[in-house]
């Protein structure tokens, strides 16, 4: 590849609540460790319209208003479902997640559409699920993903998605043990962190999908490492 691979930052002014703009800082980080030129582009409400040309898609989390307005613009122009369709991948989180879902309805009780780029129903359930979370990844390679986690709605997932992980600890989607939702190379979770500063298998994945090819292991960081083993260690009341 000779030009920049581009990794587009969807609605941060929306769905920017909970530091997910960091996973774009993260995806940076890696290519250029390897030596691939790479380039942000920032869409934001005041956009025209989301552009169908980049490589990698990234959404995060936010309120359900917020949700609503992203919703009504990423329907404007179709840039990402056009995106989607010819393979590149999008990272959802949380309430991108619920935004690429079929519907969801928000705290309020209201019902709204969603993008229906993955096959999931999101609705509120008893109180806001807060907190550390670990899974096991149903994904070749990905291992075990942690994140912590901030969200009133409960997402059922359909026959046309899978999930992205299997609940170890926490609540994830609230059904089945199920966290996430992945359809094709769309991938969403619930967990923040943000997700991808601390699961790098996550974010090599996204890579090799919008790159195109196997990237060469990136030596990991010792203090991520530590980190890790902190954060998939059961909680204290349950060790003797
Ligand atoms: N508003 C959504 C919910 O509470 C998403 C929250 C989030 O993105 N953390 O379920």
């Amino acid at each position: 590849m000779t030009e920049a691979l581009r990794i587009a930052l969807v609605l941060p002014d929306l769905l920017g609540t909970y530091g997910d703009r960091g996973n774009v800082l993260v995806l940076e980080k890696r290519l250029r460790w390897r030596g691939i030129a790479t380039e942000t582009v920032t869409i934001l409400s005041s956009s025209e319209q989301l552009p169908s040309s980049c490589d990698l898609y990234v959404i995060g989390g936010g309120e359900d208003v917020a949700q609503q307005a992203a919703v009504r613009f990423l329907n404007r122009g179709k840039g990402l479902r056009r995106a989607v369709e010819r393979g590149a991948p999008v990272l959802g989180i949380c309430g991108g997640l619920q935004v690429l879902g079929t519907e969801f309805t928000t705290g309020d009780g209201v019902r709204h559409d969603g993008l229906g780029l993955v096959d999931a129903v999101t609705s509120p359930g008893q109180g806001r699920a807060i907190g550390e979370v670990s899974t096991e990844s149903t994904i070749d390679g990905v291992g075990m993903l942690t994140g912590f986690e901030n969200h009133l709605g409960r997402t059922v997932l359909g026959s046309g998605s899978s999930p992205l992980g299997r609940v170890l600890r926490g609540t994830g989607n609230g059904h089945d043990d199920a966290e996430g939702a992945v359809t094709g190379r769309v991938v969403c979770t619930y967990l923040h962190g943000p997700v991808l500063a601390r699961n790098p298998t996550l974010a090599d994945l996204l890579l090799e999908w919008a790159v195109g090819r196997p990237l060469p292991e990136l030596p990991e960081l010792p203090v991520l490492e530590a980190l890790r083993a902190e954060r998939t260690r059961p909680p204290a009341r349950a060790r003797k």
